[in-house]
């Protein structure tokens, strides 16, 4: 969890890199968007089985975070228009 944590910084902050300097970002923005909400879906994931039980009810606050790191796949730009725009730009 940490180290897909980690990666997701690194990717997000190369891809606001690229664009500070005024180079070509989209490639990389569309990996880090890809990329940051699949690690987002997996730590909350594994945090609401850390929780046993206690991860799927609404007393604690896992199952919330599960939820809200799920729609980073969906808005923004779903996964599937990630992986399209990626495959594009390798493709060029
Ligand atoms: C909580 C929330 C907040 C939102 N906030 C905003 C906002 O502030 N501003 C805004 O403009 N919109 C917002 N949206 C809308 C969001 O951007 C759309 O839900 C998103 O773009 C997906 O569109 P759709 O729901 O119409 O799904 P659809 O376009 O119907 O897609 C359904 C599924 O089919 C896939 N799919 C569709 N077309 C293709 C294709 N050509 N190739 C491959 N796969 C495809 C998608 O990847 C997805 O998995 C929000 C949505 C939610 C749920």
């Amino acid at each position: 969890m940490r180290t897909q944590l980690e990666a997701t910084r690194l990717l997000v902050y190369n891809a606001a890199r690229l664009k500070d300097s005024g180079k070509d970002f989209v490639e990389q923005a569309a990996i880090a968007k890809l990329y940051s909400s699949r690690a987002a879906e997996a730590i909350t994931s594994k945090t609401v089985e850390l929780f046993g039980g206690n991860g799927f009810t609404t007393e604690y606050p896992a199952e919330k975070y599960y939820r809200d790191a799920k729609i980073g796949q969906i808005y923004e730009g779903t996964t599937n228009m990630q992986l399209q725009t990626i495959a594009k730009m390798e493709l060029k």
